[in-house]
C-alpha cells in the first residue's frame, strides 16, 4: 500500500499481514488505513474532483469493511443460534417417529465463509481504493498545489481585510467606552455644582461615581489570555495585538511557493535558474547547509547574504562580499591554510 515508507510504518503494515485472516486482521488494516489517510490533506474545502471522488470511493470501503466485521460477528453467533435449533428439530422428530427435518447449521456455516471471504474481498478494497486515492493526489498534484498557493493567497488577503475591519471596529467601540468616561470626569471635573452632588453621593453607602468609573476596567483596551501551560493568565494592550495581529496578515515569505514538484512544465527552468538573496533564504540556508561565510569561513557571526560563485549559491557576509578581490583572496587562503593546519592536528 502506498503509506509512508518509512520503517516504522513498513513494520506495521509487516505485523498485520501476518495475522492470521479474519476480523481482527480487517480491523487492524481498517484502523492503519484510516490513521493514515487522516494524514492527507483531505478535509480542506475544494478538493479536486478526482481526489473527491476516490477520497468518497476509500470512504464508502471502510463502510463496506466495517458492515463485513458486523456481517461476520452476525453469521457467526447465527451458526450457534441454528446448531440449537437443529438440536431442539430433531428432537421433536425423534419423539414424533417423523422424518428429520434440515439441518439449519449448513446454510449458517455457509454464510459464516461468505463473511470470511467478504472480510478478505474487503482488505483488498480497502488497499486498492487506498492507493487510488493516493495515486490521484499524485496525479493532480502539480496543479492542485498550484491552485492551494493561488487560493491560499487570496484566503489570506480575506483574513487581512477581515482583520482589518475588525480592527476598526473595536478601535471605534472603544473609543465610545473611552467617550463615556471623559464625558462623565469632564462635566463633574468642570460643573462644581455636579461635582459637589457626585461626591456625597452614595449609593447603598458605597461612593457609587467612584466605585462606576475605574479607568482599568474599560472595556476593549486589554485582551487576556489564558496561559494553559503555565496557568494565569497575560494580559495585552488591545491595540498591540490588533497591530500584531494585522502585521501577522502581511504577505510572508512562504518557501513552499518558490518550488515545483518534479513533474510540473515549470521545473527545469526553475531548477536552472539562479536566485537571488532573500532573508528566508538566507534563514533556510544557515539552516540547512551551515552558517559559515563562504570568503573568511567564520560561522560567528552567521553569514548573512547569498551570493552566486560559479552558478552555485554560497553563504557569505555581506561585509565580505565588499571586500576587494585581494583580500578576500588573502582570507580564502588564511582559511584554506586554517584547515590544513586543523587537518595536520588529527
Ligand atoms: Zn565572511
Amino acid at each position: 500500500m502506498r503509506t509512508l515508507s518509512d520503517a516504522h510504518e513498513r513494520d506495521k503494515a509487516r505485523r498485520i499481514s501476518r495475522m492470521p485472516a479474519g476480523p481482527a486482521r480487517l480491523g487492524a488494516l481498517l484502523r492503519y488505513t484510516i490513521k493514515d489517510a487522516e494524514r492527507l490533506p483531505l478535509q480542506i474545502d475544494g478538493l479536486p474532483s478526482e481526489v473527491q471522488s476516490a477520497y468518497q470511493a476509500f470512504e464508502s470501503a471502510v463502510e463496506t469493511a466495517r458492515d463485513a466485521i458486523t456481517g461476520h460477528s452476525d453469521s457467526t453467533a447465527a451458526v450457534n443460534e441454528a446448531a440449537e435449533q437443529d438440536v431442539k428439530g430433531f428432537l421433536a422428530s425423534l419423539r414424533e417417529n417423523k422424518a428429520l427435518p434440515k439441518l439449519k447449521r449448513l446454510g449458517a456455516r455457509a454464510k459464516v465463509e461468505e463473511s470470511h471471504v467478504s472480510l478478505e474481498a474487503c482488505e483488498k478494497l480497502l488497499g486498492v481504493t487506498h492507493d487510488e486515492l493516493v495515486d490521484a493526489m499524485r496525479e493532480v498534484w502539480a496543479d492542485w498545489r498550484r491552485d492551494l498557493l493561488s487560493q491560499s493567497e487570496a484566503s489570506r488577503e480575506a483574513a487581512a481585510d477581515a482583520v482589518g475591519a475588525a480592527d476598526r471596529a473595536i478601535k471605534k467601540a472603544s473609543g465610545e467606552y473611552q467617550a463615556i468616561l471623559s464625558l462623565d470626569h469632564e462635566i463633574v471635573g468642570r460643573c462644581r455644582d455636579i461635582g459637589r452632588q457626585v461626591e456625597e453621593e452614595q449609593r447603598a453607602g458605597t461612593p457609587w461615581y467612584q466605585l462606576t468609573h475605574f479607568p482599568t476596567e474599560q472595556p476593549l483596551r486589554r485582551l487576556v489570555i489564558v496561559d494553559e501551560k503555565h496557568g494565569g493568565t497575560i494580559s495585552l494592550d488591545m491595540e498591540a495585538v490588533l497591530a500584531a495581529l494585522r502585521a501577522a496578515l502581511e504577505p510572508q515569505a512562504f518557501g513552499a511557493s518558490e518550488w515545483v514538484p518534479p513533474d510540473d512544465a515549470e521545473h527545469a527552468t526553475l531548477q536552472a535558474s539562479e536566485w537571488t538573496s532573500a532573508p528566508w533564504l538566507v534563514k533556510a540556508m544557515r539552516r540547512v547547509i551551515g552558517p559559515h561565510c563562504a570568503i573568511c569561513g567564520n560561522g560567528r557571526p552567521a553569514a548573512d547574504f547569498v551570493a552566486h560563485e560559479d552558478g552555485k549559491a554560497v553563504l557569505v557576509h555581506e561585509s565580505c562580499l565588499h571586500l576587494s578581490a585581494a583580500q578576500q583572496d588573502k582570507l580564502e587562503r588564511q582559511r584554506a591554510r586554517a584547515k590544513m593546519a586543523q587537518g595536520a592536528r588529527y
